[in-house]
């Protein structure tokens, strides 16, 4: 998939510059080492930069798995085709989310929906009807763990195929996109979503909608004074614990008027991807 952001990886030979950096600083740091033995260890605190700047820039690749530091992370599709697509996440909600796809069909737009499963089995007649509606559905964990990229990848693979034997039960689909809780992705993360054998799906444009006290109009600018071509737009169809209406609801008519305007067309995450 071609990216702007260094996520970049057609085949095995393409690896991502961030992760080729990674291992650079990795094998410097041993050489390092071994230059210096038998001769006295570096100083502690050359040691401690050196250990803690490695920990960062490894932090990094979690905290934006768009990077590829450690797996593939689609965070957009190819441009060329005026097509974006809309993902909404922290559903679905008998409330917002009718009201998400109410204006979606007025719009004749298309979305992907990335679900809870807790919440999928409180309410699996609003995921009947996301599907009946012809959007996406993927997962977003069983519950929001606020850790979830410090777990184990047995507890990612147990998280997925929770959900996704929710998804089914509810609607007959299995979906194969997952983004994780938070959307920081570690190599737990990267190895559980290979092992359940899902896509991880980042994004290219954050509305940060997912905030009780964002408003609709900043929500909006924010959406489209960075929409480009193939974009992969994170938006929010409910709220975490269901205490609040995401602001994006209110700024999903203005943002899908602007995508009219600017000749793009929203597609679900499968299509723009394909
Ligand atoms: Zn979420």
């Amino acid at each position: 998939m071609a990216s702007r952001s260094g996520s970049r990886r057609a085949g095995n030979a393409d690896v991502p510059s961030a992760r080729l950096f990674l291992w650079l600083c990795s094998l410097s740091a041993l050489v390092w080492c071994a230059l210096s033995f038998p001769r006295p260890l570096p100083g502690t605190l050359e040691l401690a930069v050196a250990f803690l700047g490695l920990a960062l820039y490894s932090t990094l690749g979690v905290l934006w798995p768009q990077s590829g530091m450690y797996g593939l992370a689609h965070a957009h599709g190819k441009a060329g085709s005026r097509r974006i697509a809309l993902t909404f996440d922290d559903g679905p909600h008998p409330v917002t989310t009718r009201a998400v796809l109410d204006i979606l069909r007025a719009y004749d737009a298309r979305a992907t929906f990335f679900v809870l499963g807790h919440k999928v089995e409180a309410h699996p007649e609003i995921v009947r009807e996301i599907r009946a509606a012809g959007h996406a559905l993927g997962v977003h964990g069983f519950e929001h763990e606020h850790l979830f990229s410090l777990r184990s990848s047995s507890y990612v693979l147990g998280q997925i195929e929770r959900t996704q034997r929710a998804i089914a039960a509810a609607c007959g689909a299995t979906p194969t996109l997952f983004r994780p809780p938070i959307g920081f992705a570690s190599p737990f993360t990267f190895r559980g979503a290979e092992r359940a054998g899902v896509k991880i799906i980042a994004w290219s444009v954050r509305s940060l909608d997912g905030l009780r006290s964002a408003s609709a109009a900043r929500v909006a600018e924010r959406v489209l004074r960075h929409l480009g071509d193939g974009a992969i737009v994170l938006l929010h169809d409910a709220a975490e614990h269901d205490d609040f209406t995401p602001a994006s609801i209110a700024a999903l008519p203005t943002i899908l008027n602007a995508l009219r305007e600017r000749d793009y067309r929203a597609v679900t995450v499968d299509e723009l991807l394909d």
